[in-house]
């Protein structure tokens, strides 16, 4: 894979995991507003969708964990919101 590729393919990554995100981010809202004792958010009953939230964020979260790889040698990127270089295989990422 040539390096103009491995940065195309590692951007797709970055912006689709930046929608997944924007995706899980209200029903995160709402799992976290249940476990901290909240029954409502902005005066809507949130107990019909703690379950299925929850579905969501864990869903999104495996999601992160198989797709946040480099797309060079496939380490993971763990925590690294947006890394210039691969911290396995040093390779530019963008
Ligand atoms: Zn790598």
């Amino acid at each position: 894979m040539s390096p103009d590729e491995i940065k195309a393919r590692f951007h797709q990554k970055f912006v689709v995991n930046l929608v997944a995100l924007a995706v899980i981010l209200i029903p995160a809202i709402i799992v976290i507003a249940y476990v901290y004792g909240s029954q409502t958010i902005l005066g809507l009953k949130i107990d019909n969708y703690v379950v299925p939230s929850l579905i969501v964020v864990i869903g999104g979260a495996i999601y992160a964990a198989v797709t946040w790889r480099c797309p060079n040698c496939r380490a993971s990127l763990g925590k690294l919101a947006y890394p210039k270089n691969c911290p396995k295989c040093g390779v530019e990422l963008r």
